[in-house]
């Protein structure tokens, strides 16, 4: 709940347009991170959504939250792009805000500093009066169903949110876009315990969607200038798409995005449970999608996770199941840099340093990815071990993975 929500009583942002009607999404050819060419879609995509000054008024404080969840460069297409950043906040400053703050929680505690530099944003806010907000300050509590989120303390001073997330495949969730780029505005080590709580796909899905319908934005851009296919969201690869999205229904604008995937909305269990909870559209024919990039995001085809058969397991057999088949970690040694981050950031603390090597202890992995998520170096490889090589794996499995 933001300011304006508290001072106004009016909780129903970003959902005007699909209570009213069609939800509309517009997309724009960008097919590069060029100023020019990013400038130019974003006029497209914003004034199809009524302009920047219908979000945000003279004096607002405004959050822009891209995903910033892991210190990458940009070319690994793991963040949102710097520019896509930069050019939203002039956008934000033309229309009047008072404040203009950028942020993300990365993945556990990672070094806010080096992340910051690497990802491009000091760069993307220098030269503006935006400033980068830190979320190593005192938290407050949300209330998500039985759960209780950590927030920055500051967010209570924001009036509007405009979220930047970046398109790529995932993991454990098939996919992440604008509906899971809010999960960035809880604090990063309260994070990493729900990967205990909600293990399977579904489970986690229907959390994040709590937390989208907690803390949702008024208005979402996608970067699928350069989306990630494969093993997201940090290990994929990176993959032109060129084009950018933007909606005020984030469920919307993840459904659209499900076409360069090849999937329908419903097959992600995200989408799914967000649409049935009325937080936005998933049916094409009542999203009103339109702009100069539609054909070429109609033409993209992003590859899959290797765990894309995650989410056709039933949720009663979901546990089961996993006796015939485990996806895991393995750190190369080759590629690591021992900065351990993995360590830091792994939940049940299963990652140790055994004569001077990262090692992970696979009998208490419980296989929530947040070491990959958060390896600066892509040292973290994902395996895939099968029915067939059950009790050799096991037993493997059970031994110390030796990087
Ligand atoms: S080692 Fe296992 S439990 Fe630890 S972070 Fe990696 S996937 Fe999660
Ligand atoms: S595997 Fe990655 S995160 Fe872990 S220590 Fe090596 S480089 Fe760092």
């Amino acid at each position: 709940m933001n300011r304006q929500e508290r001072e106004t009583g009016d909780f129903s942002r970003g959902a005007a347009s699909f209570a009213t009607g069609r939800s509309r999404v517009v997309v724009a050819d960008c097919p590069s991170y060029s100023s020019g060419e990013v400038e130019s879609a974003l006029a497209e995509v914003v004034e199809a959504m009524g302009g920047m000054s219908s979000f945000v008024k003279p004096g607002q404080t405004v959050l822009i939250k891209p995903n910033l969840f892991s210190s990458h460069p940009p070319d690994h297409a793991v963040t949102t792009h710097p520019e896509i950043v930069r050019q939203v906040i002039l956008l934000c400053a033309r229309a009047g805000a008072g404040r203009i703050w950028v942020g993300d929680s990365p993945v556990g505690a990672q070094a806010e500093k080096g992340l910051w530099r690497r990802t491009g944003m000091e760069e993307a806010v220098s030269g503006t009066t935006a400033e980068l907000k830190s979320w190593h300050v005192p938290q407050k509590p949300v209330s998500c169903g039985a759960d209780i989120l950590a927030v920055p303390q500051w967010y209570g001073d924001v009036d509007v949110v405009i979220s930047l997330p970046k398109l790529k495949t995932h993991c454990l969730t098939t996919m992440t876009c604008s509906l899971k780029n809010i999960y960035g505005l809880v604090s990063g080590p309260a994070k990493i315990q729900f990967h205990i709580k909600y293990p399977s796909p579904l489970t986690m899905s229907a959390f994040l969607v709590r937390v989208f319908a907690e803390l949702k934005p008024h208005l979402t851009i996608a970067d699928a200038v350069v989306a990630m296919e494969g093993n997201g969201p940090a290990h994929g690869h990176p993959l032109p798409v060129g084009v950018l999205l933007a909606s005020r229904d984030a469920v919307a604008l993840d459904a659209v995005g499900c076409g360069a995937l090849g999937i329908l909305p419903s097959a992600v269990p995200m989408i799914r449970l967000a649409a049935a909870g009325r937080l936005g559209c998933m049916d094409e024919s009542l999203i009103d999608c339109r702009g100069s990039g539609v054909p070429r995001l109609r033409a993209a085809r992003m590859k899959p996770s290797i765990s894309r058969f995650l989410r056709y397991i039933p949720e009663s057999l979901f546990k089961l199941s996993t006796i015939l088949w485990q996806l895991r970690p393995k750190i190369m040694v080759k590629e690591c840099s021992k900065c351990g981050s993995c360590a830091t950031n792994c939940p049940t603390g299963t990652i140790h340093d055994q004569n001077g090597i990262l090692q992970i202890n696979q009998k208490d992995c419980i296989g929530c990815f947040c070491c990959m998520e958060s390896c600066p170096q892509g040292a973290i490889a994902l395996q895939l071990y099968l029915g067939s090589l059950f009790c050799v794996a096991r037993k493997r499995r059970r031994k110390v993975t030796t990087c």
